[in-house]
């Protein structure tokens, strides 16, 4: 186990938290009107966070995998969206970086891909370039199973032509990074869409229950054309990380273990009769749940930080189930916390524009994000240990 709070991740952590109130005052709206956080990308790019998982030597903040979790979790207790977002554009500048300095390449591949992760790193850092992951297709939930999206080998490069669903940043992204096959082989491309190509096309209404502000709509590539250098990762290094990094599978749970902080930080605020309603922090049934909220928030807490002090290449099976359980305990808690705090604070915390009736309806949606959804994992769990693992 490694220590998880240096004074670097502090610090990052604290610029995230002097942000916060700006973007929880906008996180209203955002939810209001299903729109994308600009603003609090703006002010991300400003702060150089565009870059936290770029390298120092390339002009990023130079963080890993741990100070990605932390400023996740920072981010999701003032904007699930803005978290949930920042996820998919940081993961790729990692999975090209962190992850893929672990994975096993030939000289020359390693070469190719140095030349063109600099490029990747380069258009964040100078042009502001944001990224998204569009893997989903709503077809098979395996990590590398069953992707229908064909890329046919051209002259430089690919034309892609498939689906994805629940594309966040869909309007937004300057590059699409979707996962893919070419016929007649078995490993996952992964291939970097210029947004701007002809053939792609975004469609699909956005009006979901929670997480309103990460503009997920439907992607279709109708022959779109990938230059070469926007393989990011060399075929079969997809296969690797799923197999080899599989904490990558991890990111999108921190954002959730930050929405349990916001909901504590509403629930703190009405006990205390800091929010516009008397004080209410004496009644022992309030204390009971409020006790109940810290003790879940806290187990989820624990856990996630015990996984985060083993994160690395070639987990042994222990660890990876640690990693399961860190998961299904964020996405569950997030909204069991939620619940217990509409409880605790009443009929009141229903009415619009509540912050704590947008938390509720965020938190819910963490079970649901593949591959490591609360089902396919808890399935998962349910098996290893019993079976040859
Ligand atoms: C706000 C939001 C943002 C998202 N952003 C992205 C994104 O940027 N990129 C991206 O790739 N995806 C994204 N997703 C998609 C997400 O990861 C899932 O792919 C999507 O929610 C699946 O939709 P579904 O539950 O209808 O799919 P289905 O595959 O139909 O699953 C239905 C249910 O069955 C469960 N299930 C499915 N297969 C199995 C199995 N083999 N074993 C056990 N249980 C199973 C699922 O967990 C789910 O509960 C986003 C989703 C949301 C809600």
């Amino acid at each position: 186990m490694s220590e998880i709070w240096t004074s670097r991740r502090r610090e990052l952590v604290a610029s995230i938290a002097q942000m916060g109130p700006a973007f929880a005052a906008r996180a209203g709206e955002v939810d209001r009107e299903a729109a994308f956080p600009h603003e609090n990308y703006a002010d991300l790019r400003e702060a150089g966070f565009l870059g936290l998982c770029i390298p120092e030597s390339h002009g990023g903040l130079g963080g890993d995998f741990v100070t990605y979790a932390l400023v996740s979790e920072e981010l999701g207790r003032h904007c699930g969206s803005t978290a949930l977002t920042f996820n998919m554009h940081t993961a790729t500048t990692m999975l090209v970086g962190q992850i893929a300095d672990d994975l096993d390449m030939t000289d020359e591949e390693r070469a190719v891909h140095e030349e063109r992760r600099s490029e990747l790193w380069r258009g964040v850092i100078a042009e502001g370039r944001l990224h998204a992951q569009p893997f989903s297709e709503g077809l098979a939930p395996g990590e590398t199973a069953g992707f229908a999206a064909r890329a046919v080998p051209v002259d430089g490069g690919y034309l892609l032509t498939g689906r994805k669903v629940f594309a966040s940043l869909s309007e937004v992204a300057d590059l699409h990074n979707v996962t893919c096959m070419v016929e007649g082989d078995d490993r996952v491309r992964f291939l970097g869409v210029p947004a701007d190509a002809d053939g792609v096309i975004i469609e699909g209404d956005w009006d979901p229950l929670g997480m309103r502000g990460t503009n997920s709509r439907n992607l279709v590539f109708d022959g779109a054309f990938v230059p070469a250098e926007n393989e990011f990762l060399p075929p079969g290094g997809f296969d690797q990380m799923a197999t080899r990094w599989p904490y990558f599978y991890t990111t999108l749970t921190f954002t959730y273990l930050g929405i349990q902080r916001a909901v504590l930080d509403y629930t703190t605020d009405y006990l205390r009769g800091e929010g516009g309603t008397s004080e209410r922090r004496d009644m022992p049934q309030k204390q009971h749940g409020w006790a109940q909220m810290r003790l879940a928030w806290e187990r989820s807490q624990a856990l996630t930080y015990r996984m985060l002090g083993e994160v690395g290449v070639d987990p042994s099976p222990e660890q990876l189930r640690r990693a399961w359980a860190a998961t299904v305990t964020a996405m569950e808690t997030a909204p069991e916390v939620a619940s217990l705090a509409v409880r605790v604070c009443g009929g009141r915390s229903l009415l619009r524009p509540s912050v704590l009736e947008r938390l509720y309806r965020d938190a819910r949606c963490g079970a649901t994000m593949l591959p490591w959804s609360v089902e396919v994992t808890m399935e998962r769990l349910g098996r290893a240990g019993l079976y040859d693992d």
